[in-house]
């Protein structure tokens, strides 16, 4: 059985794609068997996994209208030993032609459920809405990870996210529940940093990720090489905070 994972949060630029990208890469050198899921038409983990978005023909777009098998659309990503279901700005146009198709809400999961003994981790990279694209990551899920910057607008534009996530549970899923919160982009100079973390062990508790993901600029740059942070600089400290994280991770689904 596969542990499915989506890393959303509604804002952009708050690390999402970083998270996926580097969490999958981290879990596969751990000898985790990983799916990430590119459900962002900006197609940016599938760049970050050295695949060129400009020349797919097929991808999760295809997967997701009935057009494609998972089978057929996923690729490996040789910088991050792991699969990869791509995406590109096809995928901009699921989000209206889904809407006439039955079931539409839960075609990444049954997608999915056909391949359920291949991985022991699907990670999906959600875009930065809660649209019928995040819906269906939500619905293919047994949990969310949610990276946040520790900034004051931080806690504001989580109780939307909390909600929807509510209501999933209770309409759709009711096995998706938030595995935690992961800080990322932290600043240990900066108080107001320490503030917002603070707050957020105290609002969430346990459900705070221990590891916390520094900002640092070789994790920015690994994309534009085509390799995840953590095969790009191994020793970099960002990429030593997110092998922290999958050590984390392959601890924290043992409780399940
Ligand atoms: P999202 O997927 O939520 O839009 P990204 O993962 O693409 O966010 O991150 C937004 C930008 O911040 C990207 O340019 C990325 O390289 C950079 N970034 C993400 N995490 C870090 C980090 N820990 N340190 C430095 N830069 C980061
Ligand atoms: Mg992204």
């Amino acid at each position: 059985m596969s542990y499915i994972f989506a890393v959303a949060n509604q804002k952009g630029g708050v690390g999402k794609t970083t998270t996926t990208v580097n969490l999958a890469a981290a879990l596969a050198a751990r000898g985790q068997r990983v799916l990430l899921v590119d459900l962002d038409p900006q197609g940016n983990a599938t760049m970050g996994s050295g695949v060129d978005k400009r020349l797919l023909k097929t991808s999760v777009y295809h997967v997701l209208l009935g057009l494609a098998s998972l089978a057929d659309a996923r690729q490996v990503s040789a910088t991050g030993n792991y699969h990869l279901l791509p995406a590109n700005r096809d995928l901009a146009g699921a989000e209206v032609e889904l809407v006439g198709l039955d079931h539409r809400e839960t075609r990444l999961k049954r997608a999915l459920a056909a391949h359920d003994g291949d991985y022991d981790f699907v990670l999906i990279d959600c875009p930065p809405s809660l649209s019928m694209l995040t819906l269906n990551g939500l619905c293919a899920a047994n949990g969310v990870i949610i990276p946040m910057q520790c900034e004051y607008y931080a806690l504001e534009g989580l109780s939307d996210l909390v909600n929807t996530i509510k209501k999933v549970h209770a309409n759709l899923n009711p096995d998706l529940k938030i595995i935690g919160l992961l800080r990322v982009m932290f600043d240990p100079r900066s108080t107001l940093s320490g503030q917002v973390s603070a707050q957020l062990e105290q609002h969430f508790g346990d459900k705070v990720f221990r590891s916390i993901v520094p900002r640092n600029v070789r994790l920015a740059e690994a994309p534009s090489y085509g390799m995840p942070g953590v095969v790009f600089d191994r020793g970099a400290k960002g990429s030593q905070a997110y092998l922290a994280f999958a050590e984390e991770m392959i601890e924290r689904v043992k409780t399940f």
